[in-house]
């Protein structure tokens, strides 16, 4: 069933240009030695099982980071894992390391190459490998083209465009005749929300022209959970106000990746809106 992939020019493993791939990315059916029953999923990365320090595949700033599962649960599927933001909308992930093996922390800026952790088991996992995946605009994408340098993952910093867009947002760009009750319930939201979402200040008036931004609230896994990626100078105060929720319950919702300080959060790093 697995291969060896060969040539890998961003290995995410140290020393190592090559690495066996027991799970590939796609659509899957796979038998669970924990469970003892075939599951079928859309396996959003690639398994690899050769080498043992886990390493950056390119230059990224660490947006995401869980250090403290131990051993198999289903609950936090990817277990300890780091995640690095590398601009353009592009982030890898790096899952199922072991338990207390991460080194780097929110906020760090990690070279290519550097050490994040240690190959592990922890999570959703029935043997030791890391999950490697790559996400391009809240896509997830097969990473091997990026492995093997067919399509680059920028370095953090080297790149034009580090600014970061929710990209579940959808750009509506007001007509004549449009009022913004009626735009909201195009898209099964409220005109109150949509104002406070664009600061618009006067719900009455709005031109054409003018851009509304929908906060996409389907996400791909349809849990009608809004992904937000948070922007430099934003608070969790900020964002609780925009979705009409409050700052204390978005943090109980995402403290595995805010962790122990809710006044640190960090530009790129993915917060789950809960409605
Ligand atoms: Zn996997």
């Amino acid at each position: 069933m697995g291969y060896t992939l060969k040539n890998i020019k961003s290995s995410p493993f140290e020393g190592l240009d090559y690495s066996y791939i027991t799970s590939d990315f796609g659509n899957r059916t796979f038998y669970n030695d924990v469970t003892k029953k075939y599951d079928s999923n859309f396996h959003n990365g690639i398994d690899m099982t050769s080498g043992t320090n886990i390493v950056a595949a390119a230059t990224g700033k660490v947006t995401g980071i869980r250090n403290n599962i131990n051993g198999y649960t289903t609950t936090y599927g990817s277990g300890n894992h780091v995640i690095l933001y590398h601009g353009n909308n592009i982030y890898t992930v790096y899952y199922h390391m072991k338990y207390g093996s991460i080194k780097v922390k929110a906020g760090d800026i990690v070279k290519k190459g550097e050490l994040l952790g240690v190959k592990g088991a922890t999570g959703y996992a029935t043997g030791p490998h890391l999950h490697f995946g790559v996400e391009v605009n809240n896509q997830w994408v097969d990473p091997k083209d990026y492995l093997l340098g067919k399509k680059i993952i920028p370095n953090y910093g080297d790149i034009i465009n580090t600014e970061i867009t929710n990209t579940n947002d959808i750009k509506y760009i007001v007509k004549r005749g449009d009022t913004l009750s009626a735009i909201a319930s195009l898209y099964n939201t409220t005109y109150q929300e949509l104002a406070k979402y664009n600061n618009i200040e006067n719900p009455n008036l709005i031109i054409t022209g003018q851009v509304i931004y929908i906060p996409n609230f389907k996400t791909k896994n349809a849990d009608n959970n809004i992904t937000y990626i948070v922007k430099s100078g934003d608070t969790l105060w900020d964002i609780a106000n925009k979705y009409n929720t409050t700052w204390q319950k978005i943090y109980k919702d995402n403290e595995n990746v805010i962790g122990s300080n809710p006044n640190l959060i960090i530009p790129g790093q993915k917060l789950t809106i809960k409605r």
